[in-house]
């Protein structure tokens, strides 16, 4: 369970009716039961149910069953699609381990609209399903254009591109340590001024995904997998 408390001995976690519901009225836990949660700073913790009521109560924390760990250092950029499949992206990237979650307002954006807190509550619940201790932060709508221009030098970039042969070889021969990012496109593609720009970029490896094109969601999670085997822990 994901409770936005301290997680420390002798600091009892109070519970929101929420999560009360979820304990209590859904698992059917009462008191003295034992549930793992995390907080996404300090570990994973063992903590004893001490109050079990209809609209809250508290938890006792334990024991640090897990120390806090942290994903690799690879960002996730992409264009939302539709609700369900921007869903898929968030859950996905979180079950394959990223640092932090971008949406991205493209030329071709199919949708201009997110729902940030909606989004960050899905990243949640995808990180107590896998077991994960990290919650990567998933940010506000941010403009390409703003975004790279302010580009950190040292990031580099795996640009995933349908429209460019031979860009696996390019990703293939980026070596070294450092921060990451993939960037995935919407389901219209990029346009051509967004494909000079990042071409123009240092930072920037063109990766192409096969010779099919993939939707969007299918590609970020493709695009992980091969930077997770590349580089990943
Ligand atoms: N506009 C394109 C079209 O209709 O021809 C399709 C875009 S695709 C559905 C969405 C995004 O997934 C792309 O912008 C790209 O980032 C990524 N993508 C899909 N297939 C890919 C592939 N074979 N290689 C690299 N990236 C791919």
């Amino acid at each position: 369970l994901y409770v936005d408390h301290p997680l420390a001995e002798g600091q009892p976690v109070p519970l929101s009716r929420e999560e009360a519901h979820y304990l209590f009225g859904v698992m059917r836990l009462g008191q003295g039961a034992e549930v793992a949660v995390f907080n996404g700073q300090d570990g994973e913790w063992t903590a004893r149910v001490a109050e079990a009521g209809k609209r809250g109560g508290s938890l006792e924390p334990v024991a640090q069953a897990a120390p806090q760990s942290l994903p690799p250092d690879v960002w996730l950029l992409f264009a939302p699609v539709k609700k369900a499949r921007t869903d898929f992206i968030v859950e996905k990237a979180v079950e394959m381990g990223v640092r932090r979650l971008v949406p991205v307002a493209t030329d071709f954006t199919n949708s201009e609209r997110i729902r940030q807190d909606r989004l960050q509550a899905h990243a949640k619940e995808a990180a107590e399903q896998c077991g994960a201790t990290f919650v990567p932060e998933v940010t506000e709508l941010a403009k390409l254009p703003a975004l790279l221009s302010d580009w950190p030098e040292e990031r580099r970039l795996m640009f995933c591109d349908e429209a460019r042969a031979g860009g696996a070889g390019a990703f293939a021969s980026a070596t070294g340590d450092g921060p990451w990012a993939i960037l995935v496109g919407p389901e219209g593609g990029f346009s051509e001024a967004e494909r000079s720009r990042l071409d123009a970029m240092p930072q920037a490896h063109v990766a192409a995904l096969g010779p099919r094109i993939l939707r969007a969601d299918t590609a970020a999670v493709a695009a992980l997998t091969l930077w997770q085997t590349r580089f990943g822990d």
